[in-house]
């Protein structure tokens, strides 16, 4: 048999199976929702990789109810299963039977989160120092950006080593450039007729990657007519610990974000659609009052733009949107970006097929796992060819890295953009114009 992602791990040692966490097993009912029809296979893209129906929500949903029936254990098998599904919840869009897979997932991986071997419950607590605390993220990009410029990258590069280490080499291939970045104000006033007040995430990686996006993410809501509050001590919206079952962690972070929000905000934007989705399901694993407002008060930027009348000039050219599945399918929002785009004065939006299948990013995923996001950002890259667009806009960080790498490495020409920066963009061409 071929070797394959799935079956080279399934050929790793064992380790002691694990007892489903309650979390899990008061799941059941959710659990035995799945009738097995398959709908959701043709949109699960670890299905469309690798052919495994374990690799396939329907599979993976077998693995989880009978660990929750208690007729099989959580071992490395099914953690395995587990561990390669990207958590993209295209199944849920796909779902007649409105299973929720998401939280199913999150509520397994909690489950086994604690038994993990040594080795990967050393690289979970490596990955967790640093990527949910912007300060230590910036810390990380500072250091990196001093290995490109002393020419340390390209010697290490020349030896060939980071061929031995894929993790290492996914996340070194990832980030192109450090922008410098500044402090937004933490107030910023809104421009005309005044709607009402909005606290804006900065996100750990967009406010050191793409600082430009969340100053234009501000400025478009200032000129929508918000009073934009950026509170300086805001952390992590708890996305990445969530997602690896870190529930205790999560639900920590999570309060901390709402405590460092005022009150008084009618809606707390989001323009990095994974933090979205998770804050908009805060209440999903926590009762508090405060956190289940916060959760209902989140909106992603594209749902409040979308309800202005911004001043947009004339911007030539074509641009075809991906969709991020933590918005199309963790928030179900697909018109309002799409919207806005077309509302652009002399861009074309043009087709992208599979726009809403999975580029591999899936959080850490792409570190994870480089060697199955690698084949997805593939096929990725060659739609994107297939769409002839000069210019692809998707509303998630993680997506803006993993993309502009696929199309970068392949030489490919297109600029890989935040929907946030055509708009701002062509506010500022109709400044140039009046
Ligand atoms: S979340 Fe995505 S990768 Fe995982 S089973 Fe569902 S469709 Fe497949
Ligand atoms: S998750 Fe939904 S679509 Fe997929 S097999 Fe189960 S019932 Fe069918």
């Amino acid at each position: 048999m071929a070797e394959t992602v799935a079956t080279r791990y399934l050929a790793t040692p064992r380790t002691a199976a694990v007892e489903p966490g309650p979390d899990l097993a008061a799941r059941l009912q959710d659990l035995r929702k799945c009738v097995h029809c398959g709908i959701c296979l043709p949109q699960c893209p670890t299905y469309l990789t690798l052919g495994e129906e374990m690799d396939s929500p329907r599979g993976r949903l077998y693995l989880m109810r009978a660990a929750a029936e208690g007729r099989i254990a959580l071992n490395d098998t099914v953690a395995r299963h587990l561990d390669l599904c990207l958590g993209c919840r295209a199944c849920e869009t796909a779902c007649p039977s409105g299973v929720a897979y998401g939280s199913l997932l999150e509520a397994a991986r909690a489950a086994l989160a604690a038994r993990r071997p040594l080795r990967e419950r050393l690289l979970a607590r490596a990955l967790f120092a640093v990527f949910p605390r912007p300060e230590r993220v910036g810390v990380m990009l500072g250091v990196l950006k001093l290995y490109r410029a002393s020419g340390l990258a390209a010697l290490v590069r020349r030896t060939g080593i980071l061929g031995r280490f894929p993790r290492l080499r996914a996340m070194e291939s990832l980030v192109a450039d450090v922008p410098a970045s500044e402090p937004l104000p933490e107030v910023i006033a809104a421009t005309g007729k005044r709607r009402g007040r909005v606290g804006l995430l900065t996100g750990c990686v967009q406010r050191h990657l793409y600082p430009h996006v969340n100053r234009d993410t501000a400025r478009l809501l200032s000129l929508a007519g918000w009073e934009v509050v950026v509170p300086r001590d805001q952390g992590c919206c708890g996305a990445l610990e969530l997602h690896a079952g870190h529930l205790d962690a999560f639900r920590r972070r999570a309060r901390s974000l709402v405590a460092s929000f005022p009150l008084d905000c009618d809606f707390i934007a989001v323009n990095a659609a994974g933090c979205g989705s998770a804050m908009k399901e805060y209440h999903h694993w926590t009762d508090e009052p405060l956190v289940r407002g916060f959760a209902l008060k989140t909106r992603d930027i594209t749902e409040l733009l979308v309800e202005a009348e911004l001043p947009l000039g004339r911007l030539d050219g074509t641009v075809a949107y991906h969709d991020a599945c933590h918005l199309a399918h963790g928030q179900r929002i697909r018109r309002e970006p799409r919207e806005l785009l077309a509302r652009i004065p002399g861009l074309v939006l043009v087709e992208l097929p599979e726009s809403d299948l999975c580029c591999g990013s899936a959080g850490v995923y792409n570190l994870l796992e480089p060697e199955l996001a690698e084949r997805l950002l593939e096929r990725k890259v060659q739609r994107i060819v297939e769409s002839g667009a000069r210019v692809i806009a998707a509303g998630n960080p993680g997506c803006l890295l993993q993309i502009a790498k696929g199309c970068r490495a392949r030489g490919v020409a297109v600029e890989v953009v935040h929907p946030v920066e055509l708009l701002a963009r062509a506010v500022a061409q109709r400044g140039a114009d009046a």
